[in-house]
């Protein structure tokens, strides 16, 4: 039996940056429908602070990780979708991608298609596939239409600046919120319509102005508690408030029955990997990622690398909201 090893970011507690420590591991042959997978390089997520700090608690020891792209190095039983030598890339519940190889299911991995090299796609999976599902399938009554205003929280992210552009691209007006003037610009420059820094601006009245008072028909809120109330008031009536994240805190818990004199709002709370549960949605998912990232109506805009041994000076960063775009760990 193979036995390979590799250079891997553990966690064996909960708490800060300290926690991540590089180990080596070894990696095995896949089980049935498993592959393993050489990685070319590392998405880095939001969610994956989340894992590490406790917020969502984890079985520790844990390898952490959700994205990454590389090449399939060896097939399980039963896989047909994938062959050794293929050019892929993944978003991956379980986490596990910071490291060099992993064996892991097969069925999140999507093959990448020629055009799209291998740092890209692996800063593009997680973060396109949840922008993906929040413009094209978590959608308000009667759906969304070309003019139609929504508003998007943090849009010079990750997944921000991803959804500027493909809510353009579908004629979308994209108010797009960020915590500087010049990640406003950058937002602007992505594809959003309009831009309020909400570290200066009352996002809510401006949202009331943008808007003609009407209000927005969906927000896409992933910063949560300090969001959250005035992202309720943003809503047009029969809104959708689509709330995806927690980047500044957990929402506190509500009464229902505060949605009502809002204008019989909805809420919803998603997560990507109901969306990408089944390997037919997570390929129909990726192939409309791919092309809109191949049409060039949506480019990745990858502004931070770090060394997979930096993985500590990664985390602070985005955690210190000094990044824009998207993030990876090289190998
Ligand atoms: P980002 O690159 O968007 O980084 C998070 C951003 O959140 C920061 O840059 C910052 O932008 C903003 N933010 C607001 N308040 C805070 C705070 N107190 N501390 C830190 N950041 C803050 O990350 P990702 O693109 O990886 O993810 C974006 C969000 O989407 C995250 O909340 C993530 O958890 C969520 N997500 C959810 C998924 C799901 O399916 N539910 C899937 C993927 C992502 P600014 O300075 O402009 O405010």
């Amino acid at each position: 039996m193979t036995q390979i090893t590799s250079r891997a970011i553990h966690i064996s507690q909960h708490g800060g940056p300290e926690q991540l420590s590089l180990v080596q591991v070894t990696v095995g042959e896949p089980g049935p429908g498993e592959i393993r997978i050489r990685h070319k390089a590392v998405g880095l997520n939001f969610i994956d602070v989340y894992q590490r700090s406790g917020l969502y608690p984890m079985n520790l020891p844990m390898q952490l990780g959700m994205e990454a792209s590389g090449v399939v190095e060896a097939v399980g039983e039963g896989v047909t979708h994938l062959q050794v030598g293929d050019r892929a890339a993944y978003a991956s519940q379980p986490p596990g991608s910071y490291c060099e190889v992993r064996v892991m299911p097969a069925k999140c991995v999507c093959k990448l298609p020629d055009g799209i090299g291998f740092d890209t796609g692996a800063a593009m999976m997680l973060k396109g596939l949840t922008a993906q599902y929040l413009l094209r399938r978590t959608l308000p009554q009667g759906g969304l239409n070309p003019g139609d205003f929504v508003l998007f929280h943090a849009a010079a992210g990750g997944v921000g600046l991803i959804a500027c552009q493909w809510a353009k691209a579908l004629g979308l007006q994209l108010i797009g919120t960020a915590g500087s003037d010049a990640k406003c610009a950058l937002a602007k420059e992505h594809g959003a319509a309009h831009v309020i820094n909400y570290a200066t601006e009352d996002f809510q009245a401006r949202v009331k102005e943008i808007t003609g008072g009407r209000g927005v028909k969906v927000v896409y809120d992933s910063v949560g508690k300090d969001t959250w109330d005035k992202s309720l008031d943003c809503l047009a009536p029969f809104g959708l408030m689509a709330s995806f994240g927690n980047a500044s805190g957990p929402v506190a818990p509500f009464s229902p029955g505060i949605l009502g004199p809002k204008g019989s709002i909805y809420v919803t709370r998603q997560t990507l990997f109901t969306h990408i549960a089944t390997r037919e949605s997570t390929q129909a998912m990726a192939d409309e990622l791919f092309a809109v990232v191949l049409s060039g109506a949506v480019k990745i805009r990858i502004d931070q690398r770090f060394a997979l041994e930096d993985v500590q000076a990664a985390h602070r960063a985005l955690e210190a909201r000094q990044t824009t775009g998207c993030t990876i760990l090289t190998l």
